[in-house]
């Protein structure tokens, strides 16, 4: 039926004012939402879904992820030279899609309505994002940055990035992926959490000349760019020289606040593959001492960073990073509690930044993001509150992709590692 009509809603719309509104109904034609309120007269030829004491919110955003990855911990890192090697092979080029595919639609069964991938192999995430707007099978609105660019020895160099080795080169990656029409351009700018030097985990890899060159370019072509940083020093070199939007980040001085605010730049906050490396018992997390260590001063700085922006009016946004080990695609509903825990802020506060407050950031609020006639219907139909417990974004009753209705989604978890992040959950 091209009409639906969502009735007896408990709502919370996304809007940064949100409060939950009460028998409230939600009409739907086709994908679009046309109309939100309490007076709302449902037509007759509308099919009517009564929603009593059931929540209504926005579908998610996740605005950082991988899709290449399902995110269980332990598995071996591949070297860039077996990547390069595997990459030859049209059978394993052909798993890789099927196994993105497989993760985009776990996003979307888990109530994520909206991905933006940030690294990833070849041009396979713009591949699937076409794919799914062509209707060609059911998946999560895709914003894709496809491969990203690092530097030789940089993060993930050769894996998920092109390696830069001048300003000239690292202008051809991006003219290179810019061919695949993306809606972003990636940069590695720093090293990471595995990747760092004991206490140095943010170490500044790209030359600045290279970030600038790269910038430079994406934007002549129209493209923002999205910047894995996690140092002081990566954030000011990023925000210097072009970067739009900050990937995790690090604690920002004066100065740094200030290159925020003249960029127009934003903050993109990811908790979930940094806490259980602060929470979960060392034994249990198999990682090198180093790596853990570090892993602490990186999530100290993604909170810290985030909390300043707040403070300053700066855009913050968050994803999970999905694909990192202990983070899977079904659980961006873990980031939202960590972003209120961390941050200190309201639920209703971790549910705007997921919605609206992601899709402003992304330039998609015209479209999603928040329950208003005229956007996308994207909705997620909840057993329970979750201003209350945001577990009960766990197991959604009712996931709405455009119009397109799934009841009770079922998604294959990994029990016994959901219970160690479960713990972490209880223990916030
Ligand atoms: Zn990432």
């Amino acid at each position: 039926m091209a009409k639906k009509a969502f009735i007896n809603c408990n709502l919370l719309d996304g809007t940064r004012e949100m409060v939950l509104q009460e028998g409230v109904t939600v009409l739907v034609e086709n994908n679009r939402i046309t109309a939100v309120g309490r007076d709302v007269s449902v037509p007759s030829d509308a099919e009517k879904i009564d929603l009593t004491g059931k929540y209504m919110m926005p579908g998610m955003i996740n605005a950082h992820i991988h899709l290449p990855s399902s995110g269980m911990p332990g598995g071996s890192s591949r070297t860039p030279e077996q990547v390069q090697k595997m990459k030859k092979s049209k059978i394993i080029m052909a798993v890789m899609k099927y196994l993105c595919k497989k993760a985009a639609k776990t996003q979307l069964l888990s109530g994520t309505t909206t991905v933006r991938t940030v690294g990833g192999v070849d041009e396979i995430d713009s591949t699937l994002r076409d794919e799914i707007n062509a209707g060609k099978y059911l998946g999560p609105r895709i914003l894709a940055a496809n491969a990203a660019v690092s530097v030789p020895g940089g993060h993930m160099a050769g894996v998920l990035a092109f390696e830069a080795t001048s300003p000239e080169e690292g202008v051809q990656f991006v003219d290179r992926i810019a061919k695949d029409n993306p809606d972003l351009i990636k940069l590695m700018v720093t090293g990471g959490v595995l990747d760092g030097k004991r206490g140095e985990p943010g170490e500044l890899k790209m030359d600045p000349a290279i970030i600038k060159a790269c910038c430079d370019e994406a934007h002549k072509l129209g493209y923002y760019v999205a910047a894995h940083v996690e140092s002081p020093e990566g954030v000011k070199a990023a925000l210097e020289n072009g970067v739009d939007t900050i990937e995790h980040g690090a604690k920002p001085d004066e100065y740094i606040i200030k290159l925020f605010k003249e960029r127009n730049a934003a903050d993109i906050c990811t908790i979930s593959p940094a806490a259980p490396i602060a929470m979960i018992d060392p034994k249990i997390l198999k990682l090198p001492e180093d790596a853990q260590f570090n892993g602490e001063i990186v999530l100290k700085g993604i909170v810290d960073c985030a909390k300043e922006c707040l403070a300053n009016d700066i855009p913050v946004g968050l994803g999970t990073d999905a694909g990192c080990p202990w983070v899977f695609h079904y659980d961006t509903w873990r980031e939202l509690a960590y972003f209120s825990k961390y941050l200190g802020v309201s639920h209703e506060c971790s549910i705007y930044t997921a919605t609206l407050g992601n899709a402003k950031i992304l330039g998609i609020d015209k479209e999603t993001g928040s329950v208003e006639p005229g956007k996308s219907a994207d909705l997620l139909v909840l057993k329970g509150n979750p201003l209350v417990d945001f577990k009960t974004l766990s197991t959604p009753e009712m996931v709405v992709m455009k119009g397109h209705i799934i009841r009770n989604p079922k998604i294959k978890k990994h029990e016994d590692i959901d219970r160690q992040l479960d713990e972490i959950y209880e223990r916030l």
